[in-house]
């Protein structure tokens, strides 16, 4: 049996078939925890877990597994493929194609790229996924949050902390309800434009460096001879705002491209399952966690959905 990735719906299903008896590996090149290894603190876990480090929710997650039985494989799922007889064929990216009978896709979502910044180009020049690996890099100049929702109120609050001014560009009209957060209201340096769509990304050119022009905010960001311009959109007007940074929390991409010819995907890529966690026509291929269509991108439910997804696949093997 094969878990591709390690995340808490991966982990926590692999768990599952491991306390049964069932021999099972986990595919992941980052070894256990998915997104929980950026997470500082834990929100929306109802528990004991609120509030917690993402961090050691994924360690524990890691102990648990391997203490079970659980083989850790590191590596990426490059592609899976149908056995003749049964089963499903992975071939890894260290060249080995290892053959399971069952195969659970748990890959989760990665971040959807910034406008300009589809390639990763300005990685390390301003262009941030991750609030709680990067924000400091940042501290006292101002910064950029794209993105409504829980995701986005993360990010606002980590990079809160630290930058000089925070500018929320949403692109609804209306305030999300994360917007009313306590600890948001709170912040005195933020800014939030409402109604406004981030069209694009691009570094400060050096000659604009000495410019002040159209920046709200040009000291920090561009004093240093570096940040970016974001090119912004309301209802009737553009404009130019100068940052030190922009974190990306638009929305999230399912990691399928492994799966894609095997699996049954959403137009937006997620895995289609049934209720009971199985790919329609595919005996043995299994979805669980944020890759799955419907899925509610939260940790209690990657846990609640791995566990449920391990013991309908024990059902499938006949333990
Ligand atoms: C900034 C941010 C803040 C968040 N804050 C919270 C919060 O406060 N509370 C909350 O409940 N939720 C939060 N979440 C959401 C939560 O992290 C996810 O819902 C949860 O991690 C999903 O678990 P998962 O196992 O489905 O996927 P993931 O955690 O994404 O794990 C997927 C794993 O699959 C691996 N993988 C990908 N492709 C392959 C491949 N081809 N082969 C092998 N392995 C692969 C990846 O390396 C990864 O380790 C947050 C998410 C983000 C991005």
């Amino acid at each position: 049996m094969l878990v591709l990735g390690g995340g808490p719906a991966g982990a926590s299903a692999a768990l599952a078939l491991a306390r049964r008896g069932v021999s099972v590996a986990v595919v992941d090149p980052l070894g256990f925890g998915g997104r929980l290894i950026n997470l500082d603190v834990l929100r929306d876990c109802p528990g004991p877990l609120e509030g917690t480090a993402g961090w050691d929710l994924a360690a524990t997650l890691g102990e648990q597994a391997l203490l079970a039985g659980v083989e850790a494989i590191f590596a990426a799922a490059a592609a899976v493929s149908a056995e003749p007889a049964g089963g499903w064929r992975v071939t890894l990216d260290d060249s080995t194609a290892p053959v399971a009978r069952a195969v659970l896709i748990a890959t989760g979502t990665r971040h959807r790229p910034l406008p300009g910044d589809e390639e990763g180009a300005l990685a390390g020049r301003g262009a941030s996924y991750c609030a709680v690996c990067d924000a400091a890099l940042f501290a006292g100049a101002p910064v950029a949050v794209y993105g409504a929702g829980d995701r986005a109120l993360a990010e606002v609050l980590t990079v809160g902390e630290h930058a000089s001014a925070v500018h929320w560009v949403i692109p609804a009209e209306a305030p999300p309800a994360a917007a009313a957060h306590s600890d948001v209201v709170a912040l005195r340096s933020l800014d939030v434009l409402l109604g406004t769509e981030l069209q694009a990304v691009r570094p400060v050119e050096p000659a604009a460096a000495t410019e002040p022009a159209a920046a709200t905010e040009p000291a920090a960001a561009t004093d240093a001879g570096r940040g970016l311009v974001l090119i912004l959109r309301t209802a009737d007007a553009q404009r130019e705002l100068h940052v030190a940074a922009v974190f990306g929390a638009h929305g999230e991409l399912p990691n399928t491209e492994a799966v894609a010819a095997v699996a049954p995907c959403d137009d937006a890529g997620f895995v289609r399952t049934d209720a009971a966690f199985a790919c329609p026509g595919r005996p043995g291929l299994f979805a669980a966690g944020d890759v799955r269509t419907g899925a509610s991108p939260y940790v209690a439910a990657a846990l609640g959905e791995g566990t449920a997804a391990g013991l309908a696949i024990a059902a499938f093997l006949g333990v």
